[in-house]
């Protein structure tokens, strides 16, 4: 129903699957039929994407957006036939970059998975209504979208603090934390998420996950070592 429906995971599942162009039409800017303006928030996930796009060796051509009204049916046919030819001249998704499949693949992998991260991040960033032209233009720098690759954040479970209360646990919304009654909880750091969950939930006077950054995980504790035995 609106554009600001579309997520970042939408675009690159997209390109993931082979697709060698992703168009996303939205509403006229600043014409909402509701009260939320959706279409802003398209218009800044996809200067986002193209910046990812652009620090992962894809064209940010690739990806377009485009604001009509649902009356211009000549303007979508002009824009959408501008945007397959475009496409077409740009060749095959990664091909036509020098990208091998399996790099590409790694590559697309890789910025999925720091998807909610990334959205997190730029929360706030996100929020804003870009108005003209000249706002869209360095709104994300290749700096910052660089930092944010090579300073992603890790969360840890300090072994000494973990009480099992088992929240933590519950409330991961991808399954990536081990533990159970009795049992010191363990992040899998592969399919952590950083979504930032964990640290939100754990009881303030255990304060037993921490954010790492830029800086290695310690090594999970073994497996046999694990259970909490009373009065610890
Ligand atoms: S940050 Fe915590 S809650 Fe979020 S995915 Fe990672 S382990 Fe799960
Ligand atoms: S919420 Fe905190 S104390 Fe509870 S199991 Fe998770 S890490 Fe341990």
């Amino acid at each position: 129903m609106c554009s600001g429906r579309v997520d970042p995971e939408f675009v690159f599942r997209a390109f993931a699957n082979g697709m060698d162009g992703v168009f996303i039409g939205g509403c006229i800017l600043n014409e909402c039929n509701y009260i939320t303006h959706g279409n802003y928030h398209a218009l800044n996930m996809v200067l986002l994407c193209k910046k990812i796009m652009e620090h992962i060796g894809l064209n940010p051509d690739r990806l377009r957006v485009e604001f009509m009204s649902s009356g211009e049916g000549n303007v979508f046919v002009d824009v959408v036939n501008d945007f397959v030819a475009k496409t077409r001249e740009l060749g095959p998704i990664g091909e036509a970059e020098g990208i091998s499949k399996e790099e590409l693949a790694s590559r697309l992998a890789e910025v999925r998975h720091l998807i909610p991260y990334i959205k997190q991040v730029k929360s706030d960033k996100m929020q804003a209504r870009l108005e003209s032209k000249e706002a869209y233009e360095g709104y994300y720098t290749s700096d910052e979208i660089d930092k944010l690759f090579s300073e992603a954040v890790s969360y840890y479970i300090d072994p000494e603090k973990c009480k099992a209360c088992m929240m933590c646990g519950r409330r991961c919304p991808v399954e990536a934390i081990d533990g159970g009654k009795g049992l010191i909880h363990v992040i899998d750091q592969d399919k952590c998420i950083k979504c930032n969950t964990c640290l939100e939930v754990c009881p303030e006077k255990f304060g037993a996950i921490s954010k790492i950054v830029s800086a290695p995980v310690p090594d999970p504790i073994p497996v046999e070592a694990r259970a909490i035995t009373k009065g610890e």
